[in-house]
């Protein structure tokens, strides 16, 4: 019953805060000399949500991987579990050709509590920051968002710095940017399937391409990435009607 309470709190909050955010979905090209920074909080989050984008404006990136995986295969000591998680990871990015890389040394479900070492990251050179959906369900996906709002109260950034959001563990209610991946799919795919160690454990290969079909309805293409992109006077209203 309170969790029911608390839920559609929730949702009403969330969807004031969206009331101020303009939509509609249009397709996007990152601009050439554009520096982008992807936040990702386990590996592999990158390749679901936006392998294809990464593979498409590889010199634009640096990806970085918030935790080392230690938890992330059960079967396995720490140590090992980190050591082939990092291995894939390195795999994937170097499927989409991306060598501006680095992965922080955070356990992954302590992410929310390590901010300390989350803050060495360096903001000020960056056009777009992306990170997973504000309102994904999962832990370490949700502290993204809370760990960069106290980062961008702290550090230097560009005044017309974008926070866009991709999807992983839950869908964007409200896209308003595409980016067409139909020449990078093939390579997206191998991205994923450079997660050996987790897609053993759950298939979530066909779904992840079937979301990229049909975000692709909308404008008539084959293969699209959806992100919500907000200014950040946007992602700060949002982030604080929902933590
Ligand atoms: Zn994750």
């Amino acid at each position: 019953m309170f969790k029911n309470f608390m839920y559609q709190k929730l949702m009403r909050r969330i969807f004031k805060a969206y009331l101020s955010v303009k939509f509609g979905v249009n397709e996007f090209e990152i601009e050439e000399n554009a520096k982008c920074l992807c936040l990702s909080p386990h590996q592999d989050d990158e390749s679901i949500g936006m392998g294809g984008t990464l593979a498409k404006y590889n010199k634009n990136f640096t990806v970085i991987c918030l935790t080392n995986g230690a938890k992330g295969l059960k079967t396995l000591p720490k140590e090992e579990a980190v050591k082939v998680r990092c291995e894939e990871f390195a795999d994937a990015l170097s499927k989409a050709q991306i060598s501006d890389y680095k992965i922080l040394d955070i356990e992954d479900r302590d992410l929310i509590g390590s901010y300390e070492k989350f803050s060495v990251i360096d903001i000020e050179d960056y056009d777009y920051i992306f990170i997973p959906n504000l309102i994904d369900q999962h832990k370490d996906h949700k502290a993204v968002s809370i760990l960069l709002k106290r980062l961008l109260e702290e550090k230097k950034h560009k005044n017309n710095l974008k926070i866009c959001m991709y999807e992983v563990w839950a869908t964007l209610a409200l896209p308003n940017k595409s980016v067409d991946i139909e020449e990078y799919i093939e390579t997206k795919k191998s991205m994923i399937q450079a997660y050996k160690s987790q897609i053993e454990q759950r298939d979530y290969f066909t779904p992840i391409i079937g979301l990229n079909m049909y975000r692709a309805q909308q404008l008539n293409k084959k293969y699209m990435e959806d992100f919500t992109m907000l200014s950040i006077s946007e992602f700060n209203k949002l982030a604080e009607e929902i933590y």
